[in-house]
Formats: structure tokens, sequence, C-alpha cells
């Protein structure tokens, strides 16, 4: 697999310098330079497949001739299922909340950590991720007492849910946890200014694990194959996904995914944090500030994955013009949970239940719709009751957590103070 950086297009990687770059030249993107798409005959004998074998099969063809361990990763990582739940006629929920800590990002931050793994090739390594919620869990567990990797996980102070701060701040060991006083676009700022200070990066063995890293999204794009082999071939004929988007890398999995030839249209779901779709609907591209909502891991106004959603559907020969978008605010999130519980007695929480509001409004008749479940309501227990008069239980895994005392730093939004903090960490 070759890819190229989206801000200087000399500069062409491999996978594996990829995945242990993060990020190139001038912060630009990593991007595959081409998608071979499946035939027709491949896509339906992977159709067939159970959710191993066929990541696997996707995987190699997209990555290639490099990763020997590819396999093993794959059966390493994919351990939990991601079901297909009917909600109302017509829609589904794919939930992809079973792993360890409950939210999609299980599936991207496992599967980097093996790659990296594999690839360091005995180089000590520093994983810093600016997370607004659900990531910094998913990294901190996927990572944890992984040989030779240390974690430093930034995330705004009082502003990710009890449960989600309780996932990174317990687990010790290799993982710390910084609480910024200020906002996710802030905590996001200080990871790039890491990545763009040669000296320390290298002294230190940089890498982020967010969604800038191309594996986590390569593995992503699985989930949607999943999706649609547990539907009929006829509701396959017309699929729709929606996408619940904060940093838009589901979505630029979903349509790599469409690129090897899975046949769907995409539903872009956003909170109020509402830069793409005013951007489609206007053409310009104007970031308010960020506005704190109840689906606070959308709660993203600068979407460091866009980049490359343009960068494929320019390639495909696609137009921007395809996309359905839509924003629910807080308001109407929450009567969109009410109305799935009253039509279905299935509770979801504020991220799904934007995607499936926003499905609703742009499914055809004869379409499918399935939406991404991106989390378990129970890390949003407190809304979720509250929204719903529900008292809904806290799976085993997350009761236990919940109960441990938390060990966070906190630290002003300054990139000297994080420097001075991660060199004493790692005792440099
Ligand atoms: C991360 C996250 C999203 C947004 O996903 P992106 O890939 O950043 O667009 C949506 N919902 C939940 C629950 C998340 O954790």
């Amino acid at each position: 697999m070759e890819l190229f950086n989206l801000k200087d297009h000399a500069q062409k990687v491999s996978f594996s310098e990829a995945v242990i770059k993060g990020i190139g030249h001038d912060q630009g993107l990593f991007f595959p330079d081409r998608i071979e798409p499946f035939s027709n005959d491949e896509i339906a004998m992977l159709l067939k497949l159970p959710l191993v074998p066929r990541s696997q099969r996707i995987l190699r063809h997209l990555i290639g001739d490099e990763l020997p361990e590819l396999e093993d990763i794959v059966a390493d990582a994919f351990t939990f299922p991601a079901p297909l739940e009917p909600v109302t006629e017509n829609t589904y929920c794919l939930q992809l909340f079973c792993g360890p800590t409950l939210a999609f990002k299980d599936f991207g931050a496992r599967f980097l950590a093996r790659v990296l793994g594999a690839v360091r090739g005995g180089r000590h390594l520093t994983i810093l991720t600016a997370t607004s919620g659900d990531t910094g869990a998913a990294v901190a567990a996927a990572f944890l007492d992984q040989p030779g990797i240390d974690v430093v996980v930034l995330y705004p102070k009082g502003k990710i849910s009890a449960l989600q701060e309780k996932l990174i701040a317990t687990l010790g060991h290799n993982v710390r946890a910084v609480e910024v006083d200020g906002i996710f676009d802030e905590c996001q700022d200080l990871v790039k200014r890491a990545f763009d200070d040669e000296e320390f990066r290298t002294r230190i063995g940089l890498n982020s694990a967010n969604s800038i890293n191309i594996a986590r999204l390569l593995a992503q794009v699985t989930y949607y194959f999943e999706a649609a082999a547990q539907l009929t071939e006829q509701q396959r004929d017309h699929l729709v996904f929606s996408v619940p988007c904060g940093n838009f890398g589901d979505l630029t999995a979903g349509l790599i995914a469409k690129a090897l030839g899975l046949k769907s249209r995409f539903v872009i779901a956003c909170n109020a944090n509402d830069t793409v779709p005013r951007y489609l609907e206007s053409g310009r591209w104007d970031p308010h500030e960020t506005i704190p909502t109840l689906s606070n891991a959308m709660d993203i106004s600068r979407p460091n994955n866009w980049p490359r959603v343009e960068a494929l559907v320019k390639m495909q020969g696609w137009s921007l013009k395809d996309f359905d978008c839509g924003t629910l605010g807080d308001e109407r999130t929450e009567q969109s949970m009410r109305e799935v519980y009253a039509k279905s007695g299935k509770v979801i929480e504020p991220h799904a239940a934007i995607a499936w509001k926003i499905l609703e409004q742009h499914l055809k008749r004869g379409e499918t719709g399935v939406f991404l479940g991106t989390a378990h309501p129970a890390k949003f227990k407190q809304a979720v009751d509250r929204i719903l008069g529900t008292d809904i239980a806290l799976p085993e895994a997350l009761a236990q957590r919940a109960a441990l005392p938390s060990h966070a730093t906190e630290m002003k939004p300054d990139y000297e103070t994080l420097k001075a903090f991660v060199l004493k960490e790692l005792g440099l």
C-alpha cells in the first residue's frame, strides 16, 4: 500500500511508515494513493464470511504485502461482535459498542495498538492523544501494558462524561491522564504542536493514536461490510448509512468501504457543531466556536479528517452534493431518543439518536437505513436516564471501573507545560 501526504503530494510512504509517523509534513494527512475495488463476485463472497476472516481479507487487500502478522493482529483485535439491531421499520442500529470500552473506537484503537507493536521494531513510542471522550478511553485500554509504549491522554476538563473519565484516568501503569482547562480543540492543538516540534517528537518517539492515524481508519472500514452482511440481498441493494460525525473518521472509513465496492449512500449527521453541513450548503469553510452538547464526542468544529473526505470524493469522481446531511440540537436529540424509545422500546444514546433522526429524515421508500450506534447507552447513563425516565444498568466492566479512584494531572492549555510534564514522566 502506498500513501501520500494530502498537503505535500511528493511525500509518499508505506503503510508501516504512515502508521509510525501518524502525520506527514505540514501536518498533512496520509491517504492511500488508490483504492482498488473488489469485483461484485468478491463482494458477494466476502459478505458470506464471518467478521474476522472477512476483515482479514479486506485489510490484506488494502494493505498489500506488508505486515506478515496482519491476520493474527485482526484476530487478536476483533474479539467482539458488531450486531445489527432492528429499531424501526427500515432502520437498523449497527451496535459498535460491544468492545472493552463500549464504543466503536475499540475497533480502531485495538487494531492500531497491535500494528504499532509489530512495526515499532524495538523503538520506544509515546502515544499522545487528544480526546473529546471515547477515543482516549479506547486508546488507553488498547495500549495498556503494551511493551515499549507509553500513553498520554489529554481531555477537556469537565467536558467528558464521568464514566469516560474513569475509563481513562483509572488505568495507571503506562497510561497518563491529563485534564486540560479548556476545550477539545485546544487539546487537539497541543497535540499538533507536539507533532510540529521535531526535536521533542524524535526524542520521545511521538505517535498519535487519534483518528489521524490511518490504521484506525482502515480497521473501521470492516464494520460497514459487517452491517451489509447481516442484511438480505434485497435490503443491501438500497443501503443507506447514517454516520454521527465529529472528526469525520467514521465517515471516511465508510467512504473507503464504498470505494472498495460496497453499494451504499451516506448521510452525514452532526450536532450543533455544524461546520460541515454549513460548508456543504454554502461552500464556505467557516468554523464557529465549539459548542458543548449532549453528544460530546461530536463537539468538534474543525474536524481533522475532512481533507480525507474531500480527497476521496475527488479521487472517486463523486460529488459532495451526493451527501444528505443534517444537524440536530440538544432538544431535538432528546426528542429523537424519546421517539425511538416510544416506537421500539429501544434505548439509544445521544450520538446514535442524532444519526437515527437525520437518517429518518432522508430515507426514501424502499431503502434500508443503518445508523451507527457509536457508544453504549450506559456510557451516557445520566443523560439517558433523565431523558427517558429509565434506570439503565451499567455493564459489569464499567461498574467496576466507576468505583475506582481517578488519577489525572490538571493543566492549562499551554504547550511548554505539557512538554515538561511528558519529559518528566518518561524520565528524560
Ligand atoms: C468519536 C465518536 C463519534 C464521532 O466519530 P468521528 O470518527 O470522530 O467522526 C461519534 N459518536 C461517538 C460515541 C464517538 O465516540
